[in-house]
């Protein structure tokens, strides 16, 4: 099976939109083994709309469209589809009824362009619209060029031409809801895709891959899962396991099997799967320790604790947040001794006594050189981190590649890691139990 992609849109081609809909269909076909061999973008222009569908056609099995299904005059998706299919446009009575309840029920005039969205080419499926006004089209073309008017548009050897709406979200609804699997109805493909995401910090992607090299020879060799890197940021650097199988429990078997063998190679680099993030994995070893956080901060300047605070329910382990950024602060409010404030003695003293200031069981703290220029002799992506638990406070100095944005973000989750590794020699309470 394959399905070709057409991008519509002249601010495409102008550079004034970048193609995101396209990378995301290439990732969804290729999940789940169905080829995309080309790509196109074409402006909001008729003939060559016509003419590139035509050609797709030529070659691919399928073809999905986006963009161009608006109400305004610039948008012809449904025009040009219909002139491939051989066929009129037809006012859809049920989607013009949506639309116009859609309108009525915000109390808006509706525009009367808005009904162009019901015009839908002659044989064609709508595929409704739950979010946007423009529905979504899934129109069958005949070996010969025209509508296969036996109604079985998945026989016959005929090809199809998906249209959706150029919005993202709206695409991804749509394109998940209706046309993937229709796309493997007709490929005749009923397996299940599964996959789950381990996330790393502490190591690079080559390092990564040599510590993985043999699993990654068995799984190149096996029917099993493939394993794709990606680099995220202070997100982490994360591994992607994808199976497909007959049907969900083998997948998730399958899934499991080869998590466990990753994740004991790697180790304490990995902190977290699927969902997970490394601040929701150090607020739940804080929370189930039983301790409170205080930050305080001069590098990153709060980034930590908004990350922090993105987690719904951080509030009952995070107390607060010193941003310690000139040295009198660090100094008169953080006890920090004379000297270098980029340094062990800073950082643990940042860690020590933002605790009592705050009330707090555990301190971490962060000071370094942001850059681009160096402070007190030190290069930029210098880092000092300093963790207080009890009577022991601890540091670390770390050096962050990456420009001044890029080194304030990898501090972060430098720091939450070198806390999360201290907590996990921590040992965990046991729940009291009934009896
Ligand atoms: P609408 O019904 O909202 O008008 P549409 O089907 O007419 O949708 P377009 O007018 O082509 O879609 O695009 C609407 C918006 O969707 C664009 O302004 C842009 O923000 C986004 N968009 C369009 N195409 C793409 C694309 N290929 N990649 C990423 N975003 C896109
Ligand atoms: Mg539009």
């Amino acid at each position: 099976m394959r399905c070709d992609v057409v991008a519509v849109g002249t601010e495409l081609l102008l550079g004034q939109i970048v193609d995101t809909n396209s990378s995301y269909l290439g990732e969804q076909l290729a999940l789940r083994g169905i080829d995309s061999l080309l790509q196109v973008k074409v402006g909001d222009n008729l003939h060559r709309m016509v003419a590139v569908l035509r050609a797709r056609l030529e070659e691919a099995d399928a073809v999905i469209v986006c963009g161009g299904l608006g109400p305004t005059h610039d948008d012809i998706t449904r025009e040009a589809i219909a002139e491939v299919m051989g066929v009129r446009l037809e006012e859809d009575a049920e989607v013009a009824e949506r639309i116009i309840a859609m309108f009525e029920s915000r109390g808006r005039r509706m525009p009367m362009n808005n009904l162009r969205q019901a015009m839908v080419p002659v044989g064609a499926t709508v595929i409704a619209q739950t979010m946007g006004t423009a529905p979504g089209l899934i129109c069958p073309v005949g070996g010969d060029g025209t509508s296969s008017d036996d109604g079985d548009d998945g026989g016959g050897g005929g090809k199809v031409i998906y249209a959706v709406p150029g919005v993202p979200y709206e695409l991804h609804d749509m394109v998940e809801r209706a046309v993937l699997p229709d796309l493997a109805r007709r490929a005749g493909l009923e397996s299940v895709i599964a996959s789950r995401v381990i996330k790393t910090w502490g190591d690079s992607e080559s390092g990564i891959n040599e510590r993985l090299d043999d699993i990654i020879a068995e799984l190149e060799g096996a029917d099993g899962p493939t394993l794709a890197f990606l680099a995220s940021g202070w997100d982490g650097l994360k591994i992607r396991l994808t199976v497909r199988a007959a049907d969900a429990e083998t997948a998730e078997d399958q899934l499991a099997t080869w998590e466990r063998r990753v994740v004991e190679r790697l180790g304490s680099i990995v902190f977290g799967c699927d969902d997970e993030t490394m601040e929701s994995v150090v607020l739940g070893l804080l929370r189930r320790r039983g301790l409170r956080l205080a930050l305080a901060e001069s590098v990153t300047g709060g980034l930590v604790a908004g990350r922090l605070t993105d987690v719904a329910g951080s509030s009952d382990v995070l107390v607060g947040s010193i941003v310690s950024y000139a040295g009198s602060v660090k100094r008169d409010m953080l006890g920090v001794p004379e000297g270098p404030v980029v340094s062990a003695e800073a950082a643990t003293a940042m860690a020590d006594n933002v605790r009592g200031v705050l009330g707090a069981d555990v301190g971490l703290a962060l000071t370094g050189v942001a850059g681009p220029a160096e402070q007190d002799g030190l290069p930029p992506g210098t880092l000092w981190v300093g963790v207080a638990i009890g009577d022991e406070v601890e540091s670390h100095l770390v050096r962050l590649p990456g420009d001044r944005l890029r080194m304030r973000q990898f501090s972060v989750i430098t720091a939450l890691d070198a806390l999360r590794r201290r907590l996990l020699t921590i040992p965990e309470p046991v729940p009291p139990t009934d009896r």
